[in-house]
């Protein structure tokens, strides 16, 4: 594997990179990054963003032309998310379900009126999707979902509630594993539907996070209809569809979480020299040192690991078991290093943004908080591992799921 860009790709990246400069400069109105006050608010910004780079022609240019892209090499692609997660984060990140999970997914199971339909729409920023999988007793075992769909003539009636869903408070669409019928084995009777979120019967309640954050939703269906139309796949595929959503979760952004990771790094760099612990910057401290040296070994780790997967997805496929090992990696790397910036930051750990005292702004103690998350979100680390195990190396299945099933 040579991770070195060709000549011709390094000029688009500089290219890339001058323009992402100019332009943050303008919607930042300075070189600051800039704090939202509220999640639709933030979704503005991002959608706005998104509109821009696709109007410039940086928006997912390895689509095909009639898709929204450009049918460009798919390592522009690459430079271009590598760029945006090491610059500026923020405006992805409300577009990370949208742009990660649900456009693959439409391209690679969707209908040919569908790509049509949805993908420039998601492309040029005008849409935002949400992902309306767990429920109360449905997250790790998703064939428990219990979210009715029971077809009428040329639509699907919906009754029943989602939970945890990022970003519907904003959202236009959701992608919904549902269940069609309940009188066959529970992996086979459910189906993946497209649903408007505008339509009559959806109530969005938004769940206030450990970080005061609204980041997820509840989604309640009353008599909500679907069109039949908006089903992806064959109804009794939506199993396998959104195995092959939870795949690109966990496969895709790996390289570009690390790139967003070394810049957190980068600046706790800088905590660490700024804060002192009996007249000494603690950066001098052997034991933070070691902290520090081991946050960024595991990071670059990740990065190698998400190259590795994006050569083999250049191979042609859809991303396997393995984004299970990245997923792993970027959580849990995630949270040991938040965990060393609040070591380091010692008892100033504990003041909050808006304190004169706080350190940085408190920008590591809202991070903090919200990594208390990555070991749950996209599957959590006990599933990865139990996927890991079965699937990557092969291992007998664990017990209980044996029984179980
Ligand atoms: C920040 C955040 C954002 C999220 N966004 C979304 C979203 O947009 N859309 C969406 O659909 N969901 C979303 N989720 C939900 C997430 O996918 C689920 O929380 C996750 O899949 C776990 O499901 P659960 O909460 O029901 O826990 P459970 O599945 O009930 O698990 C509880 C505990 O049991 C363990 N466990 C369960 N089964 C096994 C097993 N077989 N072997 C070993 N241990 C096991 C788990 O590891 C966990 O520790 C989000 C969650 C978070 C934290």
């Amino acid at each position: 594997m040579d991770f070195r860009f060709t000549e011709e790709q390094e000029a688009f990246r500089q290219e890339f990179t001058s323009w992402l400069e100019q332009t943050l400069h303008e919607v930042r109105e300075g070189d600051t990054p800039r704090s939202f006050e509220s999640m639709v608010e933030w979704g503005e910004a991002a959608r706005d963003f998104q509109k821009r780079l696709f109007e410039a022609g940086y928006a997912a240019r390895h689509y095909p032309e009639e898709y929204g892209g450009q049918g460009r090499p798919t390592e522009e692609e690459l430079i271009v998310s590598e760029t945006m997660a090491a610059m500026c984060p923020e405006y992805r990140h409300p577009l990370v379900v949208t742009l990660g999970l649900v456009s693959p997914t439409i391209l690679t199971c969707g209908t040919e009126e569908q790509k049509k339909k949805y993908l420039p729409k998601i492309l040029d920023g005008t849409h935002v999707w949400c992902q309306g999988f767990s429920e109360p007793n449905a997250g790790s075992d998703i064939v428990n979902v219990s979210t009715r769909a029971v077809k009428k003539g040329d639509h699907f009636v919906l009754n029943g509630q989602k939970v945890w869903t990022s970003f519907a408070q904003m959202a236009d669409y959701a992608v919904m594993v549902v269940r069609t019928n309940p009188d066959v084995p529970k992996h086979k009777g459910l189906s993946y539907l497209l649903m408007d979120m505008k339509a009559p019967g959806v109530e969005v309640r938004p769940i206030i996070q450990i970080t005061g954050d609204q980041e997820f939703n509840e989604i309640f269906m009353d008599d909500v209809k679907v069109p039949i139309d908006m089903l992806v796949g064959e109804e009794g595929q939506g199993w396998m569809i959104a195995i092959t959503t939870l795949m690109f979760e966990r496969a895709m952004g790996d390289a570009m979480i690390a790139n967003t990771q070394l810049k957190g790094i980068e600046n706790m760099f800088a905590v660490a020299r700024e804060v002192k612990r009996s007249g000494r910057p603690v950066i001098e401290d052997p034991r933070f040192r070691q902290e520090l040296a081991q946050a960024w070994i595991e990071t670059m780790v990740l990065k190698c690991h998400g190259y590795r997967n994006i050569s083999q997805l250049l191979e042609g496929g859809v991303p396997g078991p393995e984004g299970s090992i990245g997923k792993l990696l970027w959580s849990e790397t995630g949270q040991r290093t938040n965990e060393a910036v609040m070591h380091l930051q010692g008892p100033l750990s504990q003041v909050m943004k808006g304190s004169p005292w706080s350190v940085d702004e408190g920008r590591w103690q809202h991070s903090f908080l919200r990594s208390k998350g990555y070991t749950i979100e996209a599957g959590t680390s006990e599933i990865q591992r139990n996927i890991i195990g079965e699937r990557v190396l092969g291992l007998p299945k664990d017990a209980s799921r044996a029984q179980r099933a």
